[in-house]
């Protein structure tokens, strides 16, 4: 259980960035006081105050992938990888749906030609 909160943490914070980074050091500072004032040690409590913090409303600084249709070779891997069903393909060309683009880079990072960078 504790494993799973902290790998819930981790994937929310890596997902929003640089801004995360910076939240989680300015979070835990406040956590470390709030948990020294209640003596609160269930690990469900990190999980439940900071994720909501990391909504995507916080994310301000996400990086949506630039795509050069001449590279691409249609061979989906990017649509493949995307977590958030952020990427479709039409008439050859894909398409990022930026409200629902994370910024996480996991298409670039698998795009096999560098159509998505
Ligand atoms: S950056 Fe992440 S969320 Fe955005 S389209 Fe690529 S894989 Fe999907
Ligand atoms: S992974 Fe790259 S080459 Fe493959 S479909 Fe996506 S953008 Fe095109």
């Amino acid at each position: 259980m504790a494993g799973a909160s902290a790998v819930q943490i981790y994937s929310a914070v890596h997902m929003a960035g640089n801004q995360g980074a910076a939240f989680l050091n300015n979070f835990i500072k406040d956590f470390d006081a709030w948990i020294n004032k209640y003596e609160y040690t269930n690990i469900n409590s990190f999980k439940d105050i900071l994720l909501p913090k990391l909504s995507r409303t916080h994310q301000t600084n996400r990086i949506i992938p630039k795509y050069n249709k001449n590279l691409c070779t249609n061979c989906k891997a990017c649509i493949n990888i995307c977590l958030e069903n952020a990427i479709s393909l039409s008439k050859n060309k894909i398409i990022i749906n930026k409200s629902k683009c994370i910024g996480c880079g996991a298409c670039a990072s698998v795009c096999p030609t560098k159509a998505l960078k």
